[in-house]
């Protein structure tokens, strides 16, 4: 994957990556001691490339996104954003978790409009007013956007939080989960979403799956992270494997892809079995 990298200073790098973590190790401190979460990890991603991070259970992928939206600020190496240095929290950066979050007493329209009112007012002039009510169109919500979140079934809660995570233009979409608590065929539907969201307007992102299939389906490349303390153990460009429809999902070249992350993961997790 290519990045262009201007030095400034001896010590200042700046980087046309859309998303840089360079060189990023972190560790909590817990009650029990320090816990080594990510170790040197490095990732690059351009404008308008969609990037699946997967790897075992707590290796540190969660980390990762607070870092990139500025929540945490890594022990060691840096992240850059649109080749801004990230040294506090980013209302550039458009988030959508496992657990939507629609706020109850809001309706669904005024939940998706809620970053229009936190991000500063020269980012809010860029929006057109009816950015929001354009978004549920697109998402197949029209005419949800007076209802209340608890009248929604998980999927349609689920498109409102994607709506909610790019109404407001963001730099790039860090997706957590988003749609490992839904029913397989609701959540293949949601990649169908997705697919169309890029088609009409492309974002850079990061996706955090422990699905394959939905990796596969919806990235343009996947990285395995290694276990905790995580680092990049591999990574795949799937930029000549287009996969437009589900079916592409069962083709040979695709078991062969998800076989080999399969392998990738299996290996990520014995070493962090190995370690417990
Ligand atoms: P993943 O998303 O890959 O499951 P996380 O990034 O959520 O992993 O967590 C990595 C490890 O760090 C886990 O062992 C988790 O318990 C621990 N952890 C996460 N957040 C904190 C925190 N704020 N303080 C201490 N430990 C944490």
């Amino acid at each position: 994957m290519c990045c262009k990298l201007f030095t400034v200073t001896e010590h200042q790098t700046i980087t046309t990556s859309q998303i840089h973590v360079d060189r990023v190790t972190h560790t909590y401190e817990t009650e029990t001691g320090a816990l080594p979460v990510l170790n040197d990890l490095t990732i690059k991603i351009e404008e308008n490339r969609f990037t699946a991070v997967v790897g075992p259970s707590g290796c540190g992928k969660s980390t990762l996104t607070r870092l990139i939206a500025g929540l945490l600020i890594p022990d060691e190496g840096e992240v850059w954003l649109k080749g801004e240095h990230v040294s506090s929290p980013r209302s550039s950066v458009g988030m959508a978790f496992q657990n939507p979050v629609l706020l109850e007493w809001r309706s669904v329209l005024k939940n998706i409009n809620l970053p229009l009112e936190i991000i500063p007012a020269e980012a809010r002039a860029q929006v057109p007013s009816n950015r929001g009510q354009e978004l549920l169109e697109l998402v197949g919500l029209a005419g949800f956007g007076d209802k209340r979140p608890s009248e929604l079934s998980g999927g349609m809660k689920q498109r409102a939080s994607l709506c909610r995570a790019l109404v407001h233009n963001p730099e790039v979409l860090i997706l957590d989960e988003p749609f490992a608590a839904l029913d397989a065929f609701t959540r293949e539907d949601l990649w169908l979403t997705m697919l169309r969201l890029r088609d009409q307007e492309p974002f850079t992102g990061l996706l955090i799956t422990h699905d394959l299939r939905e990796a596969i389906f919806l990235a343009d490349e996947v990285i395995v992270l290694s276990a905790r303390p995580a680092t990049n153990q591999y990574s795949l460009d799937l930029s000549d494997f287009k996969i437009r429809t589900l079916d592409d999902l069962y083709t040979n070249e695709a078991m062969d892809i998800l076989n080999v992350l399969r392998g990738q993961i299996q290996q990520a997790s014995e070493i962090s079995l190995a370690e417990r």
